[in-house]
C-alpha cells in the first residue's frame, strides 16, 4: 500500500482512492467524498504503519460507506430530473419538465416539483390502504402521509396508520407489502411469530418482498 499522496484500498464494489493529507492535528479523520474517493486527514508525523492499521480497521465501514455512495449516485441517475423520474418502480416520463420555464429551473426548484408530484400521486397509496383493509377487515382510525428517512411506514396505539409518500415510487407490489405490514399491527404492537403469520395470511410472499423492500432503502434516505 502506497501510503503518502494516495492509498489505494479494495472495497466491496471498486477499488477506492484515499488521499492521505498530512496537517496538524491529533487524530485521524476518514471522509469519503463519492463512491471512488475519499480523504483521510493525519497527523503530520503518523508513521506509515498506523495510518494501514487505521485504514484496515476501516475497511468495513468504507464498504458501507461506498455501498450507500453508490445507491445514491445510481438513484440520482433514475431521477436525472430532466425527462425521466420513477413512479410504481418503472421508469417514466416525467410531465414536470413540461413546464415552459423548467429548463431554467434550480435543482432545488426541481426537487420541489418532483416532490408534489409524488404527494398527488399519494392518493394510490390512500386508495391501496382503503381497499386493503376492507378486504382484510383489519382497520385504522386514521391514515396520514409521512416523510421519514427511516420507515416506510407505522401503525400506532391510537389506531393512526402512517405512509412514507415515498413509497409511490417503489414498484407496487412493495407498496402493497408495506400496507398488509402496518394493517397487521392493529393485530400486534410488535412483530412476534404471530404478527408474521398474520402478515403471511394477506401477503403469502412478504419474505421476498420484504427482502426487495431493503434493496430501496436508499429511496428513504435520499432528499427530493
Ligand atoms: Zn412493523
Amino acid at each position: 500500500m502506497k501510503l503518502f499522496g494516495v492509498a489505494k484500498i479494495k472495497c466491496y464494489y471498486k477499488f477506492m482512492e484515499v488521499k492521505i493529507i498530512r496537517q496538524k492535528r491529533k487524530t485521524m479523520v476518514l471522509k469519503v467524498l463519492n463512491s471512488q474517493v475519499a480523504e483521510l486527514h493525519v497527523p503530520i508525523k503518523m508513521s506509515a504503519y498506523k495510518i494501514e492499521e487505521f485504514l484496515e480497521s476501516k475497511r468495513n465501514w468504507l464498504n458501507k460507506a461506498q455501498k450507500r455512495m453508490l445507491e445514491n449516485e445510481n438513484f440520482s441517475n433514475y431521477f436525472d430530473l430532466q425527462k425521466y423520474v420513477y413512479v410504481n418502480g418503472e421508469k417514466v416520463y416525467n410531465v414536470n419538465c413540461l413546464a415552459m420555464d423548467y429548463d431554467n429551473f434550480t435543482d432545488e426548484k426541481k426537487h420541489k416539483v418532483l416532490r408534489k408530484h409524488y404527494l398527488s400521486l399519494f392518493q394510490q397509496m390512500e386508495k391501496l390502504a382503503y381497499e386493503l383493509s376492507e378486504k382484510t377487515g383489519l382497520t385504522f382510525k386514521q391514515l396520514k402521509s409521512c416523510d421519514s428517512t427511516r420507515i416506510w411506514g407505522s401503525y400506532n396505539s391510537d389506531r393512526i396508520m402512517k405512509l412514507n409518500w415515498k413509497l409511490v415510487v417503489l414498484p407496487k407490489r412493495l407498496a402493497y407489502y408495506v400496507v398488509c405490514h402496518e394493517l397487521c399491527h392493529s393485530l400486534h404492537f410488535n412483530h412476534k411469530p404471530q404478527f408474521w403469520k398474520d402478515v403471511e395470511k394477506i401477503c403469502p410472499d412478504y419474505k421476498k418482498l420484504k427482502g426487495e423492500l431493503k434493496k430501496y432503502s436508499f429511496v428513504l434516505r435520499t432528499k427530493f
